[in-house]
């Protein structure tokens, strides 16, 4: 007889016959530069707290003081009784941040992006989606019922060709669908290009901008911002889980007129709960920070090129760019044992890194994904730096 059991004991088997079973290390300290596990003491460098705001104590207090005025739960969908005014506000101040007319908020990014392809194309439609784009963007599309065209990562001859597929089968919108940063290389889309094929063909660009809000650009507005097209993207979407605090929640900004319909037929929006007060509060508090302080994006990008130049000196292979996600490659066919050796040896020494390898990067393409934080200290970013040769020396010495 056939027993669920047995199958998924087998499946899970597979996983880790694979080495591809993900071991959750549990931290007993709050999210910070520094934390703490079982194991002792770490610093952390793989964390998405690019601003350093995820234990800040002006945000804390703010979700603090929010559990006191505003209760812990909101136990309603945002249209049955669910909307403070802290959430209006959290929407106004979002939409204004990234250059948008309007926002929505949703319980997450995944949400926001599950919930929006469905309502705004239908099957006279069309989507335009880069390769490498969130999986969160692949399911939302897959909800649509709208033509589906796929482009290479970042290659603007092949979305040309996409677009004039997509206006030869006759769409009556099209979209061309990016996320602003490609999280394993750390790569910056090409909006700038983008916008311009875009406008050519009278298509709408959407950008999920997670990896970027709060701290890409010079006012961290996002990806748009660092390429000049701030006022030339229609939908931007993001994430509070981040940059901005690093708590959950996300949101859809764009015209008016989409946000409007979203609160009307969104399904993730109208039949999930609201965002908890206290991380509404302290998600404002942290747009705050973001909006008017430069102090912590300057300590990112300080951070960012002391490491690239420290590794570089020190004979590491870095895939180029500027972003705070810096990929430390380690190619050829024993990459990626070598990476995940190098990876437990710098864990041993108090530094915590996470190795990547097929299938979540390109065969031969192994890697080291380091993420720095405004959090860091510059002993923090030459400490990392030290590991990385000592655990280079211990695991070469090995083989
Ligand atoms: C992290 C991420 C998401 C998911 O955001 P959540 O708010 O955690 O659901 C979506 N898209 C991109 C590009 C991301 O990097």
């Amino acid at each position: 007889m056939y027993d669920i059991k047995d199958d998924l004991a087998a499946t899970l088997a597979e996983i880790e016959d694979a080495g591809l079973t993900k071991h959750e290390r549990e931290l007993t300290s709050p999210q910070s530069s520094h934390v703490r596990t079982k194991q002792g003491e770490a610093l952390n460098f793989c964390a998405n707290n690019y601003l350093g705001l995820a234990d800040h104590p002006e945000i804390v207090a703010a979700a603090t003081d929010a559990l006191q005025q505003w209760g812990f739960g909101m136990a309603s969908v945002r249209f049955i009784c669910g909307t403070q005014s802290q959430h209006a506000e959290l929407e106004r101040r979002i939409a204004d941040f990234v250059g948008q007319e309007a926002a929505i908020l949703y319980s997450s990014c995944f949400d926001a992006n599950g919930g929006t392809f469905e309502v705004l194309f239908d099957a006279q439609d069309a989507i335009i989606s880069d390769a490498l784009n969130h999986a969160s963007l692949i399911d939302g599309i897959r909800l649509s019922k709208a033509k589906r065209y796929r482009y290479q990562n970042a290659d603007m001859a092949d979305l040309r060709t996409q677009l004039e597929a997509a206006r030869e089968a006759g769409a009556r919108r099209t979209v061309v669908v990016t996320d602003g940063v490609f999280s394993m290389d750390g790569y910056y889309a090409p909006l700038d290009e983008i916008c311009d094929l875009a406008e050519e063909f009278g298509a709408l660009v959407m950008v999920d901008d997670s990896h970027a809000v709060g701290f890409v650009g010079d006012g961290g507005r996002g990806t748009h911002e660092l390429k000049g097209v701030l006022d030339r993207v229609d939908i931007v979407t993001g994430t509070l889980g981040k940059a901005l605090g690093g708590a959950s929640g996300g949101y859809v900004a764009a015209h008016r007129e989409i946000v409007d319909l979203l609160r009307q037929r969104s399904r993730p929006y109208l039949f999930s709960n609201a965002v908890a007060p206290s991380v509404v509060a302290g998600s404002l508090k942290a747009l705050e920070l973001a909006a008017t302080s430069t102090d912590q994006r300057e300590a990112l990008r300080r951070n960012t090129s002391l490491f690239r130049e420290l590794m570089t000196e020190a004979g590491f292979e870095l895939l180029p760019g500027g972003h705070p996600i810096v990929p430390v490659m380690f190619p050829g066919e024993d990459g990626a044992r070598t990476a995940a050796q190098v990876a437990d040896a710098m864990l041993e020494r108090g530094v915590y890194v996470i190795a990547f390898s097929y299938p979540v990067v390109p065969q031969g393409k192994a890697r080291i994904r380091v993420q720095l934080s405004a959090a860091h200290s510059e002993d923090d970013v030459r400490t990392c730096v030290q590991a990385f040769v000592d655990a280079r020396d211990e695991v070469t010495a090995g083989s």
